[in-house]
C-alpha cells in the first residue's frame, strides 16, 4: 500500500489505489450471484443489534435455502478496533453462503428495505455496502485479498473501468457530497501524474 503524504477526506485516508484498481462496471447479481457473500461479513455489534431488532420481518422474506432461527446467524462478538463500538460480530454461513443472502443472490437485508421502502441501505452492514472497498486503520483501501477470490468481478475481462468510478454512490454514502467532489479533484490530479511519470520513464 502506498503510504506517504495520503490525503484525508472526510476524516479518512485515501489509498490511491481506488483510483486504479479496475473493477466491473456495475455489479450484475444474474452473472456472479453474489458471490462476495459466500463468505460472510463482520458486523459492527450496533449493526448486529440492528438486524435482530427486525428479525420477524427478515424471516418472511427469507426462501428455503436460508435459515430462519436466528440463533444461527451470527458468530460470537469479539473485540475488533476496526468497528466503531470495538466488537465485531460475524454474519454465520448456511448452504455455503451467507445466512442473510438468498438464492437469487439478493441480500434479504437490503431486500426487505426496499420493499418497504426504505433507504436501501437502512440495515446493511457497513462493510457489505462498501465491498470491495475497505476501511483499515482509517485509510479506505481496496479488499483486495477477499476480491482475489471472485470469478466475475476479478477477471481481467470483465474488469472494464475502477473501482473509483464504478463504486461512486458508496465512496459518497462514507465521505459525503463534499468528500466526493474532492476525490473526484484528486483522481484527476493522481492520473495527471501517472500519467507524466510514464512520459519521463520513456523518455
Ligand atoms: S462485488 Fe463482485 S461478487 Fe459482489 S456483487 Fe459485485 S460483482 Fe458480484
Ligand atoms: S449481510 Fe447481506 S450483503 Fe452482507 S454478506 Fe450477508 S448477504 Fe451479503
Amino acid at each position: 500500500m502506498e503510504n506517504d503524504n495520503r490525503r484525508v477526506i472526510n476524516g479518512y485516508k485515501i489509498d490511491p489505489i481506488i483510483f486504479k484498481q479496475p473493477f466491473v462496471k456495475s455489479c450484475d447479481i444474474c452473472i456472479c450471484s453474489g458471490e462476495c457473500c459466500y463468505y460472510g461479513v463482520y458486523t459492527d455489534k450496533f449493526e448486529h443489534e440492528k438486524i435482530i431488532e427486525i428479525k420477524e420481518r427478515i424471516i418472511k422474506s427469507m426462501d428455503d435455502s436460508q435459515t430462519k432461527n436466528v440463533d444461527l446467524w451470527f458468530e460470537e462478538p469479539q473485540e475488533d478496533t476496526d468497528f466503531e463500538s470495538g466488537i465485531a460480530v460475524g454474519t454465520e454461513l448456511h448452504n455455503g453462503k451467507c445466512v442473510f443472502l438468498d438464492k437469487q443472490g439478493f441480500c434479504t437485508v437490503q431486500k426487505i428495505a426496499m420493499e418497504d421502502k426504505e433507504f436501501k441501505w437502512k440495515y446493511k452492514p457497513l462493510y457489505c455496502i462498501l465491498f470491495p472497498l475497505i476501511i483499515e486503520n482509517g485509510v479506505i483501501t481496496v479488499d483486495t485479498e477477499h476480491l482475489d477470490r471472485m470469478h466475475y468481478c476479478n477477471k481481467s475481462e470483465n474488469q472494464v473501468s475502477t473501482i473509483f468510478e464504478t463504486c461512486k454512490e458508496e465512496i459518497e454514502y462514507l465521505v459525503g457530497k463534499d468528500g466526493i467532489k474532492e476525490l473526484e479533484e484528486y483522481s484527476k490530479e493522481f492520473s495527471q501524474k501517472q500519467n507524466l511519470e510514464k512520459k519521463v520513464s520513456v523518455e
